[in-house]
């Protein structure tokens, strides 16, 4: 009932000519993605190249972050409808790595959220603990302060539209991953909490990714898991060939 969404987050890797040789690559490996939404979160200068070369293909493109404001005075930022304009369809928000490095926190990933939907791209949310939250057991309360305060005023027609990804600081290109367990464990209970946000038949039709040292070997046991609906991947996505495995995989 929820398709499955495998994306591959480049981070700040690939130039413009390494993006497309990647994606002629992987055209070369895939052809029915049937089963599976496909989507590359490259950086911000290959997008419109990208754009060109996956005209009339299923794979979609994200940005890995934008900006709240609509445009301004913002050097060195990128706004919704830039992004929309050089084909991104999603937008990773709130990523682990931007809450630690650039200062992101639980009400700019909300204005960003909302700066994404009225500008048509989609969403997807970035939560997760980090080692110490994990050991003293707060995994669960933080993720869900985290959800809740992303999803601030979104309407319950956009909820379904996003996606959650549940990325555990620790196992962010560690080589660690949560158990496939623990993975579905949090993402139920982020299942549960937009359910009492929203109603248990909305919370059903939002697709939630795990993330954090993904890789072909270990996708089908995340997969397999009830609440898990697809991936987010840093490192192994970085491949075609490995890429290609996680999507059938997926
Ligand atoms: P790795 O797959 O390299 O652990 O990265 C996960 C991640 O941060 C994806 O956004």
């Amino acid at each position: 009932m929820r398709k499955p969404i495998l994306a591959g987050n480049w981070k700040m890797y690939k130039t413009v000519s390494q993006s497309l040789s990647f994606v002629e690559h992987l055209q070369g490996l895939v052809d029915d993605l049937e089963g599976v939404d496909a989507v590359i979160c490259a950086p911000f200068p290959s997008l419109y190249a990208l754009k060109s070369q996956l005209e009339g293909s299923s794979i979609k493109l994200a940005a890995q972050n934008l900006h709240q404001a609509e445009e301004g005075a913002y050097t060195g930022e990128v706004s919704a409808l830039m992004l929309q304009d050089v084909g991104a369809h999603y937008v990773i928000i709130g990523h682990s790595e931007r809450r630690q490095y650039f200062g992101e926190t639980d009400e700019s990933v909300n204005q960003k959220v909302h700066a994404a939907f009225k500008h048509g791209l989609l969403p997807i949310i970035c939560v997760g603990e980090d080692l110490s939250q994990r050991e003293q057991g707060t995994t669960k309360q933080l993720v869900e302060e985290q959800v809740r305060a992303a999803l601030s005023g979104v309407t319950a027609d956009d909820v379904t539209r996003l996606v959650i990804a549940y990325e555990p600081i620790w196992a962010i290109g560690t080589g660690k991953t949560a158990t496939a367990q623990d993975a579905n464990e949090v993402c139920a209970h982020i299942r549960s909490v937009v359910g009492e946000m929203y109603g248990k038949e909305k919370a059903d039709g939002v697709r939630i990714q795990y993330g954090g040292s993904v890789k072909p070997e270990n996708i089908e046991e995340l997969m397999a898991q009830p609440d898990i609906d697809g991936a987010l991947v840093g490192g192994a996505s970085l491949d075609p060939g490995s890429f290609a495995k996680l999507l059938q995989g997926a």
